[in-house]
């Protein structure tokens, strides 16, 4: 879709000086999704010094038509980075996060797709900034109720795992996803680590009719899922998926009004909603 976005999805660039965290996180060589997705919330994000920290290097090994983050087409991933969990977390510390959100890009060439990694991160965040709460927002680990286990087991306070898209699309939008693979992975979670906040979203926009949005979120509501986020789907670039129509503000309202009634403790649904936009603000809203 070429049309120029709608007022309601112009970004606005009033928020604090992002430069700390990009110092940061140059200092530390670190990576994030925020760079990587080029998000539209960065500015604001930066500028409250949040960011969502993604591991294993910036070649993800899968090729979904709506992300930015470059694939291993050309290039292969590196190997892991001993250092990066300890990075992560004197990161953590040195912008005080209270809650620290930690993604990684897909590593299929890995034996466990970095679930150990994942584990090794929160610990390392745990002991860096105790009092913060943490949030892994994993890929599927190919289906491996082993590396599930693992990243489970490092008991961060939200498992994340978004199903990005209704099930119709995940052929054309992420090839080498799989839907059922990815709520089975949620619902696995849940049953075996039922401390554990469970979280999932979506992005609208890509051709799924508002039918397959709640269908989807009644599939999530089933396998357990305790947070939804629901954002419009914006192309990073002109070579990436099209947009297929922009969701109104008061389409998205609708929306949220009915994924309250299916029953999750916390629902985040707006045009620039992303999966990690204000995280410490949703998990807070099913802590107390
Ligand atoms: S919404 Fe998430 S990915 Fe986007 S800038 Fe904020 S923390 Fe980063």
């Amino acid at each position: 879709m070429k049309n120029p976005r709608p007022e309601w999805l112009t970004i606005r660039l009033n928020h604090a000086d992002p430069l700390p965290v990009r110092a940061c996180l140059r200092e530390l060589n670190l990576t994030t999704v925020c760079a990587g997705a080029r998000c539209p919330n960065r500015a604001e994000c930066y500028g409250n010094g949040r960011a969502t920290f993604m591991l294993m290097g910036e070649i993800c090994t899968r090729r979904c038509r709506y992300c930015a983050v470059p694939t291993g087409e050309k290039k292969t991933p590196l190997p892991l980075d001993d250092d990066e969990p300890r990075r992560v977390a004197a990161a953590a510390a040195r912008l005080k996060l209270r809650h620290l959100v930690i993604t990684s890009v897909t590593r299929d060439d890995l034996p466990d797709g970095g679930a150990a990694h994942f584990a090794r991160t929160v610990a390392a965040g745990r002991e860096a900034v105790p009092a913060a709460t943490i949030e892994i927002l994993t890929p599927d680990f190919g289906g491996d109720e082993a590396a599930w286990r693992v990243a489970a087991a490092s008991l961060p306070a939200v498992y994340n795992h978004n199903v990005e898209t209704v099930a119709r699309l995940f052929p054309l939008i992420r090839p080498q996803g799989d839907f059922a693979r990815s709520v089975r992975q949620l619902a696995w979670v849940k049953k075996n680590s039922p401390r554990l906040t469970t979280k999932s979203g979506l992005m609208v926009g890509l051709g799924e009719t508002a039918a397959e949005v709640l269908a989807t979120a009644r599939e999530l509501r089933a396998a357990g899922v305790d947070l939804i986020t629901v954002g419009q789907y914006l192309p990073p670039t002109d070579k990436h998926y099209p947009a297929q129509r922009y969701v109104t503000p008061d389409e998205f309202a609708r929306l949220r009004e009915d994924l309250v009634a299916l029953g999750f403790a916390a629902v985040a649904a707006a045009p620039l909603v992303r999966s990690s936009y204000r995280a410490e603000e949703t998990y807070a809203t099913v802590r107390r």
